[in-house]
């Protein structure tokens, strides 16, 4: 039997709901029948402990991080504190701290959800968005001086570096070629920004010789836009820039349904330092406190941590609960028109997950 370390970081709003959630779910993977186990710390880090402490994590937390196998991570975000304070000194910290530099999103419309594509077009998606996580836009390269006076200046500068930009398409064309299109969709905005932009369809180029299985194109960031709406079948892998990606992978998730069900991971595909599996939704603010968030996007992304731990057999388990359960209206969430709570429906996954653990013991 393996035993998994693993990193529970709840964050914030709604990510205080789905992450524990996310937990019950892998307890309930790990019951008998099972040949994996997951030992469980939790880390109180986020907006309440910022207020204690003034940080939203401990200078050393990427230490206690590293000693894990994987990390659940909920969200970072609070009414009272300025976005950028949570994000850069939570998610963006673990993230850039652990190069987590390759940000992966499957979007599939699920059983038994009406998407808004069902009804716009019809053709069906299935993509997975892969996303630069450590550079570009999101750097933190900038500054601002002169502040509130008339010559006050602010500037954040994308940077791309030639290793970052080649290890992420070397990502995306390797993964593009295991999925059974072996299609890659780049996606650039070099006709506006001429420099890192440029960098990386060149560089995009050079990897693809790597790849000739590969059949790949490149698209606009604009009009990727549209194309994922009017021809979502002719997608199948896609990578973009950090903001690029960062948007389209919104986009993707509502056309699938809603964002509450979209999962993601960040991976350190070296496996030098653990990888981070999150819903791609913030802490809804609206919603939080309420019990009625929808746990499938952490439950998803609990898949994709099964899979990165070579836990096949669990990681297909899971999935066909969430699938069986996505297929019930009586158990939607309100962001899919339906009235059911988290709790229900973390316990019909959970339920899911035993039912098909006998069946295999049974059948051994
Ligand atoms: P959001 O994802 O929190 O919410 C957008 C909308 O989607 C809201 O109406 C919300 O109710 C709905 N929604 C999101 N997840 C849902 C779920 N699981 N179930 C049902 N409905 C769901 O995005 P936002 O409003 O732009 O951001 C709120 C805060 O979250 C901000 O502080 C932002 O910085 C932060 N944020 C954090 C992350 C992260 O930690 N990875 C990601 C995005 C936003
Ligand atoms: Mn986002």
């Amino acid at each position: 039997m393996k035993r998994y370390r693993i990193a529970l970081v709840p964050g914030d709003g709604i990510g205080k709901e789905v992450a524990p959630a996310g937990k019950r779910v892998l307890e309930a993977l790990a019951e008998p029948g099972s040949d994996c186990a997951f030992d469980f710390e939790e880390f109180p880090w986020g907006a309440d402990f910022y207020r204690q402490h003034g940080v939203m994590m401990p200078e050393d937390g990427l230490d206690a991080l590293k000693a894990k196998d994987a990390i659940l991570f909920g969200s970072a975000g609070d009414p009272a504190i300025p976005d950028h304070i949570t994000l850069w000194g939570l998610r963006l910290k673990i993230c850039q701290g652990l190069d987590q530099y390759a940000n992966v999103r499957p979007a599939r419309i699920l059983p038994g959800i009406d998407a808004p594509l069902k009804r716009c077009c019809a053709e069906d998606l299935d993509w997975v968005i892969v996303r630069e996580n450590t550079e570009g836009e999101y750097a933190g390269a900038g500054g601002r001086v002169h502040r509130g006076f008339p010559l006050e200046v602010a500037a954040d500068m994308s940077v791309m570096t030639r290793t970052g930009v080649e290890r992420i398409q070397r990502f995306a064309f390797r993964l593009a070629a295991g999925r059974p299109r072996k299609r890659l969709t780049v996606v650039t905005k070099s006709n506006a920004q001429r420099h890192a932009m440029v960098m990386w369809d060149e560089i995009a180029a050079e990897v693809a010789r790597e790849f000739p299985d590969v059949e790949w194109d490149k698209e606009m960031v604009d009009a990727m836009t549209a194309r994922m709406v009017s021809r979502p079948a002719s997608l199948d892998t896609i990578v973009a820039t950090n903001l690029h990606a960062d948007i389209l992978s919104d986009l993707a998730a509502a056309l699938a349904g809603s964002l509450g069900m979209a999962p993601t991971a960040n991976l350190n595909p070296e496996r030098v330092y653990p990888s981070m599996f999150e819903p791609i939704h913030g802490s809804a603010f609206d919603i939080m406190g309420k019990g009625i968030a929808n746990p499938i996007g952490t439950f998803w992304s609990l898949v994709l941590m099964l899979e990165h731990l070579g836990e096949a057999e669990a990681a297909r388990r899971l999935m066909h609960a969430i699938e069986q359960v996505t297929a019930n209206p009586k158990l939607h969430t309100r962001d899919l028109g339906g009235a059911a709570t988290t709790s229900e429906v973390t316990e019909a996954v959970c339920a899911r997950v035993r039912a098909a653990a006998k069946k295999s013991v049974a059948t051994a």
